[in-house]
């Protein structure tokens, strides 16, 4: 379909009618009984019934025809460098192509691919502030990409930390992908971030890339960092009983990536849903990386999590979003009055054996996305990348 809007065309009134199937990204209520969205200003004012919604004087009115809407994609584990390229695998646009698999926010787990990546205090400091700057300034396909995630090195102290938050770093890349790889030197740099308001990740299992180190179970619970990052290893994963002991033995995110151990993903995942704590679940590509760029990796993960781990996929959508977003502390992720307007419209690939959209998932088919939304503006059409879907909705007006 042609866009018939520009972005300047559509800030102000958004109305998205004749949705079938509306995901909400949480796993309590994971559809709602409604077929109308009203967003104003990038934020949503109404859901609900079409009848019940005040749908008049709206810049963009878009007619869903029956497609599912979703809450933005949340890509919980990017490694970005600069700009929409990536040296790891010489590539251009990575980030707009996932925009085009329904991703609306990344959260960087470090820029650790930066050619020549400085490893001294000053050197990391200086790299994590640019590096949030530029993202926050810049934003491939209006894709939110929260970035300036340090590495911590040896020598770091506490004023360091302070200095970071002062300066608007708000998150920590991979603890062990740098000089810091004990647990109890993890510990204290993770307490001090927490101090100061920045969030934690950590790297589980074997090294992802030379320089990168071992990190099992003992050391990822005493270093007690937010999130347990690719649980299911990057990619050489624990061995099951560590990956349960992860489980059972601390409360923090429970992150699944795509460039894992499928295996070990489907053992997290299973783990963690028979404890009843499928709310720490979090989904994630580990992108780009020595296994590539995956555009659809976060709906591969869904398909694959939901498909073999035996879930509904609902409740798999809501982990690649709302259980993103309150573990993430971010402002989408959940469609919800006052939240961001972060949608992904999407149906049934065309000849998939599902009898519908959350059917087709089931059965490990991957949706055809016809519509991104991001901040109230239609961001991109029919997806280049995702198979063709049977409906795609329709800009009207
Ligand atoms: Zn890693």
């Amino acid at each position: 379909m042609a866009l018939a809007a520009g972005p300047e065309k559509q800030i102000g009134k958004l109305v998205i009618r004749n949705i079938g199937l509306l995901l909400s990204g949480a796993l309590e209520a994971p559809v709602l009984d409604a077929d109308t969205i009203v967003a104003e200003n990038g934020r949503i004012v109404a859901i609900g019934k079409a009848a019940d919604c005040d749908t008049g004087d709206a810049r963009v009115t878009i007619d869903a025809h029956g497609c599912a809407l979703a809450p933005g994609l949340i890509d919980s584990h990017v490694h970005p460098v600069f700009g929409d390229w990536t040296p790891r695998q010489s590539q251009l646009n990575w980030i707009d192509s996932f925009l085009h698999g329904g991703v609306t926010t990344m959260v960087s787990a470090g820029e650790v691919h930066l050619p020549g990546r400085p490893r001294d205090v000053v050197g990391v400091k200086a790299l994590a502030i640019t590096a949030q700057r530029a993202f926050s300034n810049f934003r491939p396909g209006g894709v939110k990409l929260h970035a300036g995630a340090p590495v911590i090195e040896k020598g770091m102290t506490e004023q360091d930390f302070s200095d970071l938050a002062a300066a608007g770093v708000t998150l920590l890349g991979e603890v062990g992908l740098g000089s810091v790889k004990a647990g109890d030197e993890a510990k204290q740099m993770v307490a001090w971030a927490r101090k100061y308001g920045m969030q934690s990740t950590i790297h589980t299992g074997g090294p992802s890339v030379p320089g990168s180190g071992y990190i099992d179970a003992d050391t990822v619970l005493e270093a007690d960092a937010d999130i347990i990052g690719h649980i299911n290893g990057g990619h050489t994963a624990l061995p099951p009983r560590q990956i349960r002991c992860l489980c059972e033995s601390c409360t923090r995110g429970i992150e699944i990536v795509h460039n894992g151990n499928e295996l070990a993903a489907l053992h997290a995942f299973r783990t963690a849903r028979e404890l009843g704590q499928m709310q720490r679940v979090i989904l994630g590509t580990d992108s780009p990386a020595g296994s590539g760029v995956q555009p659809l990796g976060i709906l591969r993960m869904i398909a694959l999590l939901s498909a073999l781990g035996d879930t509904p996929a609902e409740l798999v959508f809501a982990c690649a979003t709302g259980n993103t977003a309150r573990l993430r502390k971010l402002d989408g992720g959940i469609i919800e009055v006052g939240r961001t307007a972060d949608f992904v419209l999407m149906d049934r690939a065309q000849h998939s054996a599902g009898t519908d959209l959350l059917d087709s998932v089931r059965q490990g088919d991957l949706p055809g996305i016809g519509m991104v939304v991001i901040d109230g503006i239609v961001r991109c059409g029919r997806s280049r990348n995702t198979p063709p879907a049977e409906r795609i909705p329709e800009i009207v007006q």
